[in-house]
């Protein structure tokens, strides 16, 4: 089920990324383990009252030489394309400026709920501030201090209860949900039209629906799929639409929908920064993966250059060594028949069971055939292995003291579930509990 969307707008240092922030905590902190995946502090998880939702600091998607008044209105716009909710953050120390306003006629026409945050009222003698802001019309503002952390709840109190009440977009349990993402250019949107074939047109942008993720779904050969957020695939034209920030947040958005992610990378240009980053949120948020090069049409070859290419890419997403890469061009559709069945060997993977004999089994001749190594006269001992869930495969090991194992012998383990289970397509987790 797809969390709410709170969307944090305003202008310049009234205290934006100081209450996404506290709003996020350290829960964004998790994205820092995997190697070559920077912080992007624009996209995070919240909970409030049992509420859980997901929260876009709009500050933080800069848009190169724009004048402010333009990054602005873009900004407001992202929120207004992209929230359930807008969190519209004034300055209570500075007062009720012309960039306030300007905001406020925009999220005005939008339609979308507001809730106005004013920020700085540090202690209650700066309450009288507040009465300026009753003016812009968004209904009652919230005194708050994201530095103090005072008054957050009542913001948060207000913001979900503006919350959808119930999620529609909810798909049967066998239901294959999946998202194409990657820098714009790579082709997504090529992709789409390329599996939907012509038996579906899609609308873009269709007016009047509340949540612009629109998804798409499909029947071929007996088994259902869902393109995850077709909508977003299809937006273009906007100036926010070309820059990196707002990709990286529109494929962690459709992500989080997903089983699968198709990471598409434009076989003519090759790998750059980017597209690991993006890379990396779908490994991260746990979701099977394949890597797609597209444009293969357009690639001068000879009979290496696709050994080549995998090595580049294996080279560059050395943490999503599991995802299988499929070759293909979107405009001519060569080798697009691998595709779907891909998708559903890897949705397989990602949810699949093992028999716990067979796994201990697994555990007990790899740790024969290579004994773990001992840290200070201290040798790691497995007891017993058992999954404890899918989606992805996820793996506890009862230990006697889960401080002895170290990532490379955890690797070799996982590389011993794979060679016997397979999982292609799918990231495992492997945990450790001390056996008492
Ligand atoms: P943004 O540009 O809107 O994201 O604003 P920032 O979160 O970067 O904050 C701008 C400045 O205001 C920083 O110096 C913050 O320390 C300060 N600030 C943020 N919240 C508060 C607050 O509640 N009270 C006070 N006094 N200062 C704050
Ligand atoms: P998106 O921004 O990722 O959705 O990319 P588009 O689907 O809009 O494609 C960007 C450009 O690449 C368009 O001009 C497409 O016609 C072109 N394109 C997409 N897929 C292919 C392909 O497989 N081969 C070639 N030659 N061009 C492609």
């Amino acid at each position: 089920m797809a969390k709410p969307i709170v969307a944090i707008v305003g202008r310049p240092n009234v205290g934006k990324s100081t209450i996404f922030n506290r709003i996020v905590g350290d829960r964004v902190a998790i994205v820092e383990d995997t190697p070559g995946v920077t912080r992007d502090r624009i996209y995070g998880a919240g909970e409030w009252l049992n509420h859980h939702f997901n929260i876009i600091d709009t500050g933080g998607i800069e848009l190169g030489d724009e004048p402010l008044l333009v990054q602005m209105r873009e900004q407001a716009h992202i929120a207004i394309d992209e929230a359930d909710v807008i969190l519209f953050i004034v300055d209570g120390k500075d007062g009720l400026t012309s960039a306030d306003e300007e905001v406020a006629s925009l999220l005005y026409r939008s339609k979308k709920p507001v809730v106005l945050g004013v920020n700085k009222i540090d202690d209650f003698k700066q309450e009288m501030n507040l009465y300026d802001f009753y003016s812009l019309g968004m209904g009652e503002p919230i005194a708050i201090s994201g530095a103090h952390g005072r008054g957050l709840g009542d913001l948060l109190d207000e913001v979900i209860a503006h919350f959808p009440k119930t999620e529609d977009d909810d798909y049967d349990e066998t239901t294959i949900k999946f998202s194409i993402i990657g820098r714009p250019n790579v082709g997504k949107s090529s992709l789409v039209n390329a599996i939907l074939g012509k038996d579906r047109v899609i609308v873009s942008d269709i007016a009047g629906t509340t949540r612009d993720a629109v998804d798409t779904p499909f029947t071929r050969e007996g088994q259902d799929y869902v393109i995850i957020d077709t909508a977003g695939i299809r937006k273009r034209g906007k100036v926010y639409e070309k820059t990196e920030k707002y990709s990286v947040l529109r494929a962690q958005k459709a992500i989080e929908g997903s089983d699968v992610v198709l990471v598409v990378i434009n076989g003519e240009e090759g790998i750059i920064e980017q597209d690991k980053k993006i890379a990396g949120y779908a490994h991260q948020a746990g979701r099977a993966i394949i890597i797609v090069v597209n444009k293969w049409d357009i690639v001068k070859k000879d009979n290496k250059t696709m050994e080549n290419f995998k090595r580049k890419i294996r080279d560059n997403f050395q943490f999503l060594d599991y995802a299988p890469i499929v070759f293909l061009s979107a405009a001519t559709k060569q080798r697009l028949h691998h595709l779907l069945p891909m998708i559903q060997t890897v949705s397989e993977n990602h949810s699949l069971r093992v028999q716990t004999s067979l796994l201990n089994d697994v555990i007990m001749d790899a740790t024969a055939m290579t004994p773990p190594p001992s840290d200070k006269g201290k040798r790691l001992k497995i007891y017993y292995a058992t999954q404890i869930g899918v989606k992805p495969p996820t793996f506890v090991l009862f230990v006697n003291d889960p401080e002895l194992l170290h990532f490379s012998y955890e690797r070799y383990l996982e590389n011993k579930i794979r060679d016997t289970f397979g999982f292609v397509g799918t990231p495992i987790k492997i945990f450790t509990r001390k056996k008492h």
